[in-house]
């Protein structure tokens, strides 16, 4: 019997998700049906409970719905409750709904197996503080870097991030003015791209060994990348965290671990193509 997963958002019409999860249905020959639910922004619950009584399985949870899904599930996985946001819901045997958080693996999977960059022993720098930043931090110190800076334009939201994450590595957080030594990886996990924006950080922060990732993603290179491109450090956007969080997904729900490289190749094109 085909069994059905969703993804539920608001907005979730120019979605990726049904297209990467059927390219990897049909790369393992698992027998899924993905469709896109819209919710009205308080009616995550009511949705997402028709959904599974008409027999599905799983949810993939995007804007605005992150934290109802955290509310929603029964079980929490570790790095759920790290990111305190849940974007993959799994039906249980015992009928149990676990939430997951599988951002941040998708992130760190892309980094290591696509792009091949270290992270281990590395000095970090995350940009911005909310949601996704949060998700990215434990898998990232759990690949062992040297140490981890975030900055963020609002600075008490980065030191609280920081603070809370303490125990888990060497971490220490602040604002945009005062950083002024290179960095070997940094990830720009604030939405400015999205609105055309560049943070304002000092030149001095990235050098041609820089590795420069930005989760934000489209057809063409983000101004994130552009400025860190124009001092010749190596960069890529978020695709392939999108692609690498949806394998996560995948395999928690059919327990097959799709590989993502030939799928992130094909998705690539079809946005360029767009
Ligand atoms: P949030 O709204 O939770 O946080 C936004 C962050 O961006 C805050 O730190 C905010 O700073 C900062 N910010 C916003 N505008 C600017 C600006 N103009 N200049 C500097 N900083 C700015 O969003 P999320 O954390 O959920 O998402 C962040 C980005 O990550 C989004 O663009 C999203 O598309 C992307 N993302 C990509 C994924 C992928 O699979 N590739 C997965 C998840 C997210 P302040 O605190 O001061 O407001």
């Amino acid at each position: 019997m085909t069994d059905s997963y969703a993804v539920i958002g608001n907005p979730v019409e120019h979605s990726l998700s049904p297209w990467i999860h059927n390219a990897f249905a049909q790369q393992t020959g698992e027998d899924i049906a993905y469709e896109k639910l819209t919710a009205p922004r308080d009616s995550f619950e009511s949705v997402a409970r028709r959904f599974l009584a008409a027999g599905g399985r799983g949810l993939n949870v995007t804007v605005p719905f992150k934290l109802d899904a955290y509310d929603f599930a029964d079980r929490l996985t570790e790095r759920a409750r790290a990111a305190g946001a849940v974007n993959t819901l799994a039906l249980q045997r015992d009928g149990g709904m676990l939430g997951d958080n599988t951002d941040g693996a998708g992130l760190v999977a892309d980094i290591r197996e696509n792009l091949a960059w270290p992270i281990a022993g590395q000095r970090i720098l995350i940009v911005g503080a909310g949601g996704a930043a949060r998700g990215a931090l434990l898998p990232l110190l759990e690949q062992q870097p040297l140490r981890v800076h975030i900055a963020n334009r609002t600075a008490a939201r980065a030191e609280r991030l920081a603070r809370e994450f303490a125990r888990q590595g060497t971490l220490t957080g602040g604002g945009f003015e005062g950083l002024s030594e290179p960095f070997d990886l940094i990830i720009n996990a604030s939405s400015a791209s999205l609105s055309g924006d560049l943070p304002p950080l000092s030149e001095r922060l990235v050098t041609p060994s820089s590795h420069v990732y930005d989760m934000v993603y489209g057809a063409e290179p983000t101004p994130f990348m552009a400025w860190a491109a124009a001092f010749g450090a190596a960069t890529s956007d978020g695709l392939g965290m999108l692609v690498g969080q949806a394998a996560e997904s995948f395999m928690l729900w059919r327990g097959v671990r799709p590989e993502t490289g030939p799928v992130l190749r094909e998705l690539r094109v079809q946005l360029q193509a767009r």
